[in-house]
């Protein structure tokens, strides 16, 4: 069979990270992969890069489509999948990805065929299926096949996404491959997605530095939702990395506890090629952090960042805005932050995702309408804000990001560290950002 993967472009009205951060589409190289060891011939669409998807669907008799989705993409998919149903009724219309595992419901449309609630565990059946002429319903039952913990798919199919690969960058890193060394986490903070896609598991380490030997690219984001787990799997990865000779430069997420406890860790991984790490600081409340259920404190995540400028890392710090703070608030976050030597963060107001039990406990708060999916892009206040207006809570979110990040110490340090035409396109970033920004000051219910 021919089979198009696609993944979707974002609503205009979601706020744009392109410019800083455009990772490959892993998930449909994964699957690319799996369906060619199965036979089928694949292609990948870059929608965020390519645009058209009816171009695409031009290209050539496909039989199936599968678009791959978060939450912020729902409304998009389910536009393409009337598209395609209405211009080629005889296209098979499947949806995969990690809101398509835990919300399916969302999904719900005359026009998909089937929701991959299984993941890659059940498309093998599904493909068949296809094959075999099964009805609609017997395709939705394939597709929620019981996902098995065995991990046995080929390695991403990195060359279907070829001409795409330029594009694909991280922060301060241009041409940046992605690659998955474990999946889920360990941890269960109250607001975090990840964790309700399975148990936390760990790949083979043999095979994914045969993997990493594979990558063109030098510069590798490791999107583990946590790389920093255990100490004797750092000690082999690096020791397998080194006994290769595997010179890249990477990126990872990593628990501030498992820094402020592993310094040796750090200056290991540093040694290893490690350039950054993101690190979900959330908040410099210690109440807050016990609300989220982080298990962590204000004092393990500053000795983190410490320890991680010590060693010449880049901290890249995620910090939540929570709908109950005043101004006094952002002042004092802007403070915190800018007492780190280079504070790079990304500053998001707190936001129920679906799945998660800090949906299933504010979701009576949320006055977004919840089929708005491209609002729910964790910068946008799905919930009012207790204690100002909207506009102000834009105002003092941009405010905070023009007094830190993107201070002129911050803007000085990217072009020293990184060179002028990294700096160049996080700026464009910024700007498109601050823009979109100034229109919901203006205009704070769009
Ligand atoms: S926020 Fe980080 S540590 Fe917490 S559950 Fe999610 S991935 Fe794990």
């Amino acid at each position: 069979m021919n089979i198009l993967l696609i993944r979707p472009c974002p609503h205009k009205s979601s706020i744009n990270l392109q410019s800083f951060m455009m990772c490959e589409p892993l998930e449909l190289e994964y699957v690319a992969a799996l369906l060619e060891r199965m036979g089928h011939e694949t292609d990948i669409v870059d929608l965020v890069i390519d645009k058209s998807l009816s171009r695409a669907l031009k290209a050539k008799k496909y039989d199936a489509v599968a678009f791959t989705s978060y939450l912020v993409h729902v409304g998009i998919v389910k536009g393409y999948a009337e598209y395609v149903k209405k211009h080629y009724p005889d296209i098979k219309v499947l949806v995969g990805g990690v809101h398509a595992e835990v919300v399916p419901s969302d999904f719900e449309s005359p026009y998909i065929d089937c929701i991959l609630t299984g993941g890659m565990y059940a498309l093998e059946g599904v493909i068949k299926g296809i094959e075999d002429g099964v009805t609609r319903d017997e395709l939705m039952m394939l597709g929620g096949a019981p996902k098995c913990q065995a991990f046995d798919f080929p390695h991403p199919a990195r060359h279907k996404t070829a001409r795409y690969r330029g594009h694909y960058n991280y922060i301060y890193h241009d041409r940046c491959a992605t690659i998955k060394t474990s999946f889920s986490c360990a941890y269960d903070c109250e607001f975090c997605f990840c964790t309700r896609l399975g148990r936390y598991f760990e790949r083979d380490l043999d095979d994914v530095i045969n993997e990493l030997d594979e990558i063109e690219e030098e510069n590798v984001f490791i999107v583990d939702d946590n790389f920093l787990f255990r100490r004797e799997r750092i000690i082999e990865f690096c020791r397998l990395v080194k006994e290769r000779g595997i010179k890249k430069t990477y990126i990872a997420f990593g628990r501030a506890d498992f820094i402020a406890e592993n310094e040796d860790m750090i200056e290991l991984l540093a040694s290893c090629g490690f350039d950054a790490f993101f690190v979900g600081i959330e908040s410099f409340k210690s109440g807050e952090l016990s609300d989220y259920n982080k298990r962590t404190s204000v004092e393990i995540n500053n000795r983190a960042v410490r320890i991680l400028e010590k060693h010449g890392l880049q901290c890249y710090s995620g910090l939540i805005v929570g709908f109950d703070w005043v101004r006094s608030d952002f002042d004092t976050l802007i403070g915190y932050l800018n007492g780190f030597e280079h504070p790079m963060v990304n500053i998001q107001p707190i936001t129920p995702i679906k799945g998660t039990p800090f949906y299933e406990k504010m979701k009576d708060k949320i006055t977004t309408a919840e089929d708005r999916y491209e609002l729910f892009d964790m910068a946008h206040a799905v919930m009012e804000p207790l204690n100002m207006s909207r506009r102000a809570f834009y105002y003092n979110i941009l405010r905070a990001y023009l007094k830190t990040s993107a201070s002129a110490r911050g803007r000085r340090y990217i072009k020293e560290r990184y060179g002028k035409s990294i700096y160049r396109r996080v700026r464009r970033g910024a700007v498109t950002i601050a823009l979109q920004y100034i229109k919901l000051i203006i205009a704070p219910n769009r």
